[in-house]
């Protein structure tokens, strides 16, 4: 008897032994588009343990709060009895499940609430503030601030396996600085930890650890946008760099929604002093009919008096919302009416959460997007597939 409960016991040591970790730490730059030159930490639950040169480590409850401020490439330090003292880098640890909240003095940004630990140093004109953070804890900020707080359940899903994705994939982009990922649209938003929807913490949860690769199993770029305008573009066509998984698809389920149509207009003149720049010409028998392009389908050129423009830069030209647009001669005006919102390229949020609503579910959503993907856990990936850990944290 004893010996098949310590067998057992055995069984399950190994069993435990077997399974893959199912998440690792993070280092996300916080605040990184801005110079931050002090802040206000505070500890809102939880105990937290403050430890760097120059200081004996002390411990913080909820409710008090630290000062940190950068000058003259040092940072001080200003605990909560009052104390001052100087430091190069501080760590602050937390006990499981703890929050903290920053609020950046100077300049005067947002306050924010943040699980996991806090590393503070000095990098060239400002404080260094690096989130150190459970990837799936992550995850569930990253995929509220990106997909907004009103979203289905389904969707959150979809959104938590993107928002992975992106980071495995990107673990490498900030390495040089000391960190994976900054907290900026350059990599994706994450605004600290979710606050205002549950359904962001189950989407994260059932989907844990899941990322998108493909046919070889290798991981994608998880590109998205905002609205496809009912047909997305291949990547080939916008970034001159082909994707066997990103192919352009019809998509009625972005018509109907929040950015489905835009439209703009200007004097006719001014559309004629436009094309004048691509030294299109006006010529004196030419028809104004001639400048109308009305489409059922995507198309890369504008097509005007036996010239073209690439729609993409009449985009960029005009901050358009999309490249996907009607061009239409009324009276004096040129109405430009727009389909979309954002490169068309890959998954359509507005349309995804369209799927969303009528109940398709997660891998049919991203199947739908995404051509010939494989959803599955990372941690089953080789390093062949370009994933080997957290280099941060693996030595
Ligand atoms: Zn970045």
């Amino acid at each position: 008897m004893k010996l098949k409960s310590g067998y057992i016991i055995l069984l399950i040591a190994l069993s435990f032994r077997a399974v893959p970790v199912y998440s690792f730490d993070m280092g996300v730059s916080l605040y990184n588009s801005h110079l931050v030159q002090s802040l206000v930490f505070t500890v809102v639950d939880g105990y937290f343990r403050i430890s760097g040169e120059g200081t004996k480590p002390f411990s913080m409850g909820p409710g008090s709060s630290c000062f940190f401020l950068h000058s003259y490439d040092t940072l001080y330090v200003r605990n909560q009895e009052g104390n001052w003292f100087c430091s190069n880098e501080i760590q602050i640890t937390g006990e499981e499940g703890s929050v903290f909240s920053l609020k950046p003095s100077d300049p005067v940004l947002d306050s924010r609430e943040y699980h996991g630990d806090l590393a503070l140093g000095i990098s060239m004109r400002s404080l260094r503030i690096i989130n150190l953070i459970d990837l799936e804890t992550y995850i569930m900020g990253v995929a509220e601030a990106e997909a907004g707080p009103r979203c289905p359940l389904e969707y959150y899903k979809v959104q938590a396996i993107l928002s992975r994705t992106f980071a495995l994939r990107n673990l490498e982009r900030h390495l040089e600085e000391g960190f994976n990922l900054c907290d900026g649209v350059h990599c994706q938003a994450y605004k600290g930890r979710h606050v205002w929807n549950e359904d962001v913490e189950i989407g994260t949860e059932v989907t844990s650890g899941l990322v998108l690769c493909d046919r070889d199993t290798v991981l994608i770029n998880p590109v998205y946008h905002s609205n496809s305008g009912g047909e997305t573009r291949g990547a080939g066509e916008v970034w001159l760099k082909e994707e066997s998984y990103l192919l352009p698809v019809l998509d009625p389920f972005s018509n109907g929604q929040q950015n489905s149509n835009w439209e703009r207009s200007m004097h006719i003149r001014d559309w004629l002093m436009y094309l004048l720049s691509y030294e299109i010409r006006f010529g004196e028998k030419a028809d104004t009919a001639g400048l109308e392009m009305r489409l059922n389908h995507r198309q890369e050129y504008y097509r005007v008096f036996d010239d073209s423009i690439d729609v993409s830069n009449i985009r960029k030209d005009f901050n358009y919302r999309s490249d996907f647009f009607d061009v239409i001669v009324d009276g004096e005006m040129v109405r430009i009416r727009g389909r979309g919102y954002g490169h068309g390229v890959g998954l359509s949020q507005e349309g995804a959460i369209e799927m969303s609503r009528r109940r398709y579910h997660y891998t049919a959503i991203l199947n739908y997007y995404y051509h010939e993907i494989q959803i599955v856990p990372y941690f089953f990936l080789d390093t062949d597939a370009g994933l080997e850990g957290n280099p941060l944290f693996s030595h």
